[in-house]
């Protein structure tokens, strides 16, 4: 169940959609008829191709809220114009996510709180200020874009690690809060996901590297993947969208892998 006008009158945000997954999931609540807001950074002309993008699946408003994740005034901000605007955020997703991979005692401290700000806090905050509407209209879908690093940790990722561990102890403990609303919050754990990000680190690796790109996909990057395949942004949508539907009803507080069985090792 992935089409169909299931959310007409209902609305999602959804942090990190200028592109990749956040893009992605956005263009696939929008198909369901829900209306949609698209959050983000990037060159104007980047911002201006997503919402093109999100408008042309959708069916109910789009619109796009400008706000630097990093920052939790800007992030509670965001939220107060999207409730202003459409009443209520009644399916939030919080997928904004950075990035950032040196040892341990290497580890630049601005990027330490860069990377639990975008990757953690700002969750905290626009599950804060979603949950008063979703509570008050006994309705609500909470999707946390994780990753199989909330459930395994790689070296090199303190960070991001720890902010991703930090979501899947968020995600259960909101999810115990709000169990008895109608509120469920989950969170989606994907491996190696085909973004346009990744797409081009193959080429660069491959080049460097001297080796073809399909075995800079099998041998470097999948190497933790058992299935040798990068997840799709389709398939994590796709997924997003099941979790938001009336379906998924008795699934809440849980961590769901899409991971090509990286977390079964
Ligand atoms: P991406 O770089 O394509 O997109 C990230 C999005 O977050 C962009 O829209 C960007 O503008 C936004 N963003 C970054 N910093 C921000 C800030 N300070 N304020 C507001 N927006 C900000 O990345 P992606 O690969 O699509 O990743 C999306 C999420 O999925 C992240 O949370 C990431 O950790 C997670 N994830 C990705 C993969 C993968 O292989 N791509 C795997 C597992 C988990």
């Amino acid at each position: 169940m992935t089409t169909g006008q299931v959310h007409a009158g209902k609305t999602a945000l959804v942090t990190g959609s200028t592109s990749g997954i956040g893009l992605g999931i956005a263009k696939a609540l929008a198909g369901t008829g829900s209306n949609v807001i698209v959050n983000g950074l990037g060159e104007q002309e980047e911002i201006d191709k997503a919402v093109a993008e999100v408008s042309a699946a959708a069916s109910g408003e789009v619109a796009y809220i400008g706000a630097d994740l990093s920052k939790a005034d800007e992030t509670r901000n965001m939220m107060a114009e999207a409730i202003e605007k459409f009443s209520a955020v009644d399916i939030l997703v919080n997928n904004a996510g950075i990035q950032h991979v040196a040892a341990v005692h290497e580890f630049p401290t601005e990027k330490w709180d860069q990377i639990i700000a975008i990757n953690l806090s700002s969750s905290f905050h626009t599950i804060r200020a979603a949950t008063p509407g979703m509570l008050e209209k006994g309705w609500g879908r909470i999707v946390n874009v994780a990753s199989v690093h909330a459930l395994v940790a790689s070296p090199y990722k303190a960070a991001y690690v720890s902010a991703k561990h930090g979501i899947a102890g968020l995600t259960k403990t909101v999810a115990l809060e709000l169990a008895t609303h109608n509120i469920t919050v989950n969170a989606i754990c994907p491996g190696y996901v085909k973004t346009p990000l990744v797409t081009g680190q193959i080429a660069d690796t491959a080049r460097v590297r001297g080796i073809t790109e399909d075995e800079v996909v099998r041998d470097v990057m999948l190497a933790a993947q058992p299935t040798k395949k990068l997840v799709t942004i389709e398939q994590v949508a796709d997924l997003a969208v099941f979790l938001c539907s009336d379906a998924a009803d008795g699934i809440t507080g849980t961590m769901l892998p899409v991971d090509g069985g990286w977390s079964a090792q």
